[in-house]
């Protein structure tokens, strides 16, 4: 038998299923062929990538085959596991999502250990999350604190419906508060924390992207002007002082390369704040922290 031949038993076992689809996914150029297939079996035959081991030798019905087969087929057309499997884990929950929102990614969870740290110690905080896309980033703020809310905000009224979703499923929807709008437009009262991970790839990098990523995930959720600094900029001209409350903070995370050029314009605009950069674990700059130390005073 070629590798890539689908196996020609009706009931063929775990083992030549995964073979199967490993060599599939092989020969569609997809880097992580293994892992993506012994995930898509798990999900097909309602088990752990563990489990499946145990199953090996275990014949597979005839209808879970072909659904594995088209899961496969899909993955190896290059669209993401995540979509395929609507979920994706993100700090320690499972997030549904589609191809109206970002497939939350494993560095943003840095903006929310973050936010959390700088959140210790107020009460009832209230904070706003701009551009929430699946609501990653809000819904997990409201699960790991229970006295917080947040205002959730995106341009895209599909995104909004997936963060519902999340928000719903992770018991929090009474504290997350959605709202339609462009950038800081939609609050109208004082927050502790404005958090927002906000498109930012550049026209140059945009050619540089995983060709998964820009065929299948929104583009208004990545691209933010020639540099990708666009919206970052914006956000930043239309900060008021009342958007703030005294002692507040922006935590943005930025792209590759982005970190200097974030916080000198940060620096610039208010000479006074405390601004940080934080790395995340693949030793990346990636969020900037701007702490409005006695916005009272006009810094903001
Ligand atoms: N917060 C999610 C996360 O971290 O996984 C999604 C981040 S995604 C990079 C950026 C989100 O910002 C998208 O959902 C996009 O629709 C939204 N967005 C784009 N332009 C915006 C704007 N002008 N105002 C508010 N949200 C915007
Ligand atoms: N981190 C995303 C990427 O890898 C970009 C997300 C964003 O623009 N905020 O492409």
């Amino acid at each position: 038998m070629r590798a890539t031949e689908w196996p020609a038993s009706p009931r063929p076992p775990v083992r030549l299923l995964l073979q199967w689809g490993v060599s599939a996914l092989r020969e569609a150029g997809i880097e992580t062929a293994r892992l993506d297939a012994e995930v898509l079996l798990a999900d097909v035959l309602g088990c752990s990538r563990a489990q499946l081991f145990a199953r090996f030798h275990d014949s597979v019905g005839r209808r879970e085959a072909a659904a594995y087969r088209g899961l496969v087929v899909r993955r190896a057309r290059g669209e993401p596991v995540a979509y395929i499997l609507g979920r994706r884990e993100f700090y320690g929950r499972a997030f549904y999502v589609d191809r109206r929102v970002l497939i939350p990614r494993p560095e943003t969870e840095l903006l929310v250990e973050r936010a959390l740290t700088l959140l210790e110690g107020r009460p009832r905080p209230l904070v706003a999350d701009i551009g929430t896309g699946s609501g990653a980033i809000a819904v997990t703020l409201a699960a790991e604190r229970p006295d917080l809310r947040v205002i959730a905000t995106d341009v895209s009224a599909g995104a909004l419906e997936v963060a519902r979703l999340n928000a719903e499923r992770h018991g929090v929807a009474d504290r997350v508060d959605l709202r339609l709008g462009h950038l800081l437009e939609p609050l109208d009262e004082p927050v502790d924390l404005i958090g927002a991970n906000l498109p930012y790839v550049g026209t140059e990098e945009a050619k540089r992207l995983p060709r998964d990523v820009v065929q299948y995930e929104p583009h208004e959720a990545l691209f933010a002007g020639p540099e990708g600094l666009a919206l970052i900029r914006e956000l930043f001209a239309s900060l008021q002082p009342a958007h703030l409350k005294p002692g507040g903070a922006v935590l943005l995370e930025v792209g590759y390369g982005h970190g200097r050029e974030v916080v000198n314009l940060a620096c610039q605009q208010w000479p006074q704040a405390n601004v940080r950069l934080h790395k995340d674990l693949a030793g990346i700059e990636r969020v900037v922290e701007i702490n409005f130390l006695s916005p009272a005073t006009g810094e903001v």
